[in-house]
């Protein structure tokens, strides 16, 4: 079968590689037919993560059951399938609590002991090759597939999203505990940020600012209807105040991570972190879903070799913040938010610029890492 494969730094191939099948009999084989590109594969690509040369890429995956194992019961062959990125068993502790992105059984141990959590193409995240190739093995089948409503294979740039970044946009808005009738400021517009964003007018915020600097994706916020705060224009901590009477937003969220930057390209690993500490009200809830890996292999600011960053810790514990972090537990929200799609008050396809085959996907990674203008969300298509 095809497959993007790392070959090292902003080096990535569509080569073949010995085809996905089933192993153990709780596995499922999915025909994949749309597969994104996410920012957290770019983490990857730009060569700032352990990220094996010659892994598989591919975390946001939908497709068709080709295949079943015997021990599997409730997919079938021909069933449409949306695939958590998160790799769950369904029966340890942390699964049995929803807490499906810390599975204790498909933990690859060899990264740390007490290791919790797997992922499809994802550094550290065990051995499980990614879906940006033509098939994909599903482990404990039964418990990771999402089964799709008739309109699958034509909403299926919608329904994709419910492989990571729907859930994950929704999972910064629920660590940061927001109610109905709040503010909330999102940093970062990419396809997290604008699912974040979505989210948030979904669950009735009062006002959503979105902060970024790239015009296409603020443009994309401003159209669902949120605030677009474009910090090359002036500090984003003071507009988000000057919006909110000098208070501050009830809610803040993470959305990108830790190679966030300032509008001029210089990183700053703690830029977000501060800025929300700063523009959340005191007693206010954050939402960290942007990527903060333990460590760096090239880390541009030397602190965060180990994944530290100066956090100013003195003043959000004066403002009695609280915070929520981690890998979303995309087993907990993707039914009903499955279900927003399919009666059509969620669309989150509106991100979408670019459906392309396979073997486009080299070009593809190089404009959505170079944050081209126009380059707002990829979805691959091995079938095409
Ligand atoms: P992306 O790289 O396309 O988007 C990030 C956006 O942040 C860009 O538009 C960039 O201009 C903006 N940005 C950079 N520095 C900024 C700053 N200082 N202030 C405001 N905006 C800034 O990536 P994405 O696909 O939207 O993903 C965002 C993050 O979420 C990544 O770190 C990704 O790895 C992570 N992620 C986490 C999970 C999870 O489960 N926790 C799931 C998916 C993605
Ligand atoms: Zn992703």
């Amino acid at each position: 079968m095809r497959a993007v494969v790392y070959n090292g730094p902003r080096d990535v191939a569509v080569q073949d590689v010995p085809d996905a099948r089933i192993e153990r009999p709780t596995d499922v084989l999915v025909r994949i037919t749309s597969t994104n590109i996410c920012g957290s594969d770019l983490h990857m690509y730009e060569g700032r993560t352990d990220f094996p040369r010659g892994g598989v890429f591919g975390h946001e995956n939908l497709g068709q059951v080709v295949e079943v194992g015997a021990a599997v019961d409730r997919v079938k062959v021909g069933n449409w399938v949306a695939i958590p990125f998160n790799i769950g068993c369904g029966f340890c502790r942390n699964c049995e609590r929803g807490l499906s992105a810390f599975c204790l059984t498909t933990a690859d141990r060899g990264v740390m002991p007490n290791m919790a959590g797997a992922a499809y193409g994802f550094a550290d995240m065990g051995p499980y090759r990614g879906g940006q190739a033509d098939l994909l093995r599903i482990p404990y089948g039964d418990y990771n597939c999402l089964k799709l409503p008739p309109d699958a294979e034509e909403r299926q740039n919608d329904y994709v999203m419910l492989a990571d970044i729907f859930p994950t946009g929704w999972h910064a808005t629920e660590l940061a505990g927001l109610r109905p009738g709040e503010s909330i400021v999102i940093y970062g517009a990419g396809p997290v940020g604008l699912m974040a964003a979505h989210a948030a007018m979904i669950k009735g915020a009062c006002m959503v600012m979105v902060v970024d600097r790239h015009p296409d994706r603020l443009r994309l916020a401003g159209e669902i209807g949120a605030v677009p705060i474009d910090d090359s224009k002036g500090s984003a901590v003071d507009q988000v105040l000057e919006l909110t009477n000098g208070i501050g937003a009830d809610r803040g969220c993470e959305c990108v991570g830790y190679q966030a930057h300032d509008p001029q390209g210089e990183e700053h690993p703690d830029m977000t972190m501060n800025d929300l500490v700063k523009s959340v009200k005191f007693t206010g809830g954050i939402g960290v879903v942007g990527v903060y890996a333990p460590q760096d292999p090239a880390p541009r600011d030397p602190l965060y070799k180990q994944g530290q960053i100066v956090f100013d810790y003195g003043l959000f514990w004066f403002k009695g913040q609280t915070i929520g972090t981690g890998q979303c537990n995309v087993k907990a929200y993707n039914r009903q938010l499955r279900d927003l799609i399919s009666t059509g008050r969620a669309e989150p396809s509106f991100i979408v610029s670019h459906q392309l085959p396979l073997g486009e996907a080299p070009n593809a990674y190089r404009h959505f890492d170079a944050r081209d203008e126009g380059w707002t969300k990829v979805i691959l298509k091995p079938a095409a």
